[in-house]
């Protein structure tokens, strides 16, 4: 038994594919992927977003292939882009079988809406010939009519079956590299699917709350939908979807791993809300040290506190601390600095964010150094 013991979630045991050269399911870490919201046809903006996408740490990015210009773009993108793609099909088989030979890594698509037996054996002869997954993608807004008969409305049990359903014709195919997801945009009702689901079947799950909303209220639907799913360690994959940049899709879904500890990237930073005793403006300091830390990709803890009430406590538990003395007045003369959860030396108000800066961007570097040396040690 670990340490802490209700910190720990037991993932749930599936099989692992892969989308290129990233494994989902089984023992992967959960992987978190956004996706374009240019013309894909339009190559130059796509690879753009994409290459910023790739910054922001995305694992998978996917691209909608409505049409053939949209494939015909996507032949070009993939040879540029450091990301595997997912191409997003609906409908058209054919569309599908361009993606495939274009390069794409995955293809979103549920067989069951692609037609006749013999399409589904062309796609899946594409996905073969070319290595790609799949991902079936059962949508409560778009379930299927008998289904909606036969259940009245859209609820866990007809999202499951209309899953099952489309995962029993790639399995008849002889097909089995694929995921699922049963988004909906109600949190209930997609946490309800996904939790059936994912006991009726052993295939890795791509979690999503579609049609989330706006920043805000995306985030958080997303984060309780998302949140709650992955504490039972239900999930492999992540996409949170925003009326947003997607880059934010990205940044949200790291924070949701974050926050539940299964995964770090990048400068986590613990602050607190600050309040009268706050020896430096709080609020201000953090929004600046955000921005001029999101470059760093090394995982590293940074708390930023405005007073000893808090400061000291939760400087134990970072890498690198700032916890407020003196007050606004005298510019934070004894604002404390503490390395590896240690008091270390003081800094003022005017220098600090500059100071910490260096020291984030000076640890990012060592750890990074020390990891090179450990894997050419290896070697
Ligand atoms: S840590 Fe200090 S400054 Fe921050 S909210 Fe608490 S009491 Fe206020």
């Amino acid at each position: 038994m670990s340490a802490r013991p209700y910190r720990d979630v037991p993932r749930r045991a599936c099989r692992q594919i892969h989308v290129g050269p990233v494994p989902v399911g089984g023992d992967a870490p959960v992987s978190v992927q956004s996706m374009t919201n240019t013309i894909t046809a339009d190559v130059e903006a796509t690879v753009a977003q994409i290459k910023r996408l790739e910054e922001a740490g995305a694992d998978i990015v996917r691209v909608s292939c409505p049409d053939e210009d949209a494939t015909a773009g996507l032949a070009q993108i993939v040879p540029r882009v450091g990301v595997p793609i997912v191409a997003d099909i609906h409908f058209h088989y054919k569309r599908a079988i361009e993606a495939a030979k274009a390069g794409a890594a995955c293809l979103r698509i549920n067989p069951g809406n692609i037609g006749s037996a013999e399409r589904v054996r062309e796609v899946v002869r594409a996905a073969k010939d070319h290595g790609c997954s799949m991902r079936i993608g059962v949508n409560a807004g778009s379930l299927e009519r008998h289904l909606l008969e036969k259940f009245g409305e859209p609820c866990p049990e007809a999202m499951v079956q209309s899953a099952l359903e489309h995962a029993k014709i790639l399995e008849d195919n002889d097909f089995r590299e694929f995921k699922i997801s049963v988004k909906a945009s109600d949190v209930y009702l997609a946490i309800a699917a996904y939790e059936a689901l994912a006991d009726a079947c052993d295939y890795p799950l791509h979690l999503g709350i579609t049609e989330a909303g706006g920043t805000r209220v995306g985030t958080v639907k997303s984060s309780i939908g998302i949140g709650w799913l992955l504490k039972k360690g239900i999930g492999d994959t992540i996409r949170v979807s925003l009326s947003a940049d997607p880059v934010e899709e990205i940044k949200v879904g790291f924070d949701i791993l974050k926050s539940l500890d299964l995964r770090h990237r990048g400068v986590r930073i613990v602050s607190c809300p600050s309040c009268a005793r706050q020896g430096f403006d709080v609020i201000k300091t953090v929004e600046i040290l955000e921005e001029r830390l999101a470059h760093i990709a090394t995982p590293i803890s940074l708390s930023i506190i405005g007073c000893v009430v808090n400061g000291p406590g939760e400087a134990r538990e970072t890498d690198i601390g700032l916890t407020g003395g003196g007050t606004l007045a005298n510019e934070g003369a004894a604002n404390k600095v503490y390395i590896a959860g240690v008091p270390d030396h003081n800094i003022n108000n005017p220098d600090m964010i500059d100071h910490i800066v260096d020291l984030v961007e000076k640890k990012a570097a060592a750890i990074e150094a020390e990891k090179a040396a450990a894997k050419s040690a290896a070697e």
